[in-house]
């Protein structure tokens, strides 16, 4: 049997350690949650139909991805939709792990966030748009992203993607006007 102060000490112990590796735990999951983001990557869909749940069908069908590859979608009044609408796919509000096409970093320290419409072939609409800048300016705020942080797709990779009329040099100078209020 052990003496009495003793067995105190290494209770005591034992909690001291249950209690940091409790800490750990959360500081890493708040991290993994909160404290990646780095950037804000914007997309579009090249096709003006849909919601997030056409995309995420489409996803998982035809890409075999788990879920919907963004964080944000920002609607264009389609598929009963309002004009500059803005749902959150699970992969938001579950933080899980990043997937993407080729490059899976990208929508690890990135916040991918997708336009609804073709724009290659025509500007998005103001309400849409306006829509965009306010949930740019939103989460520039909430994970000190500064404006320059902000790109296209294809600032990053060989493509068109968010389309030509998307000028992101523009959309830049919007957020940044928007910060500075
Ligand atoms: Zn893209």
């Amino acid at each position: 049997m052990q003496s009495g102060p003793r067995r105190r000490f290494r209770l005591r112990y034992l909690l001291l350690l249950a209690v940091a590796a409790g800490a750990f735990v959360f500081l890493g999951r708040h991290a993994w949650r909160e404290w990646r983001w780095r950037y804000i990557v914007i997309h579009h869909t090249a096709s003006d139909a849909g919601n997030l749940e056409y995309y995420r069908r489409l996803h998982k069908e035809e890409r075999g991805w788990p879920d919907i590859a963004y964080h944000f979608v920002v609607n264009n009044g389609a598929s009963n939709t309002v004009p500059g609408q803005i749902e959150e796919s699970n992969l938001w509000k579950e933080r899980s792990r990043g997937f993407s096409t080729r490059n899976t970093y990208v929508n690890t320290v990135g916040i991918a966030v997708v336009m609804v419409g073709n724009l290659e072939r025509h500007a998005p609409t103001t309400l849409q748009y306006q829509s965009l800048v306010s949930l740019l300016v939103t989460l520039a705020r909430e994970y000190d992203i500064p404006p320059e942080r902000i790109i296209g797709h294809r600032e990053l990779q060989q493509t068109k993607c968010p389309g030509q009329h998307l000028d992101m040099a523009k959309l830049r100078e919007d957020v940044a006007r928007e910060l500075a209020r």
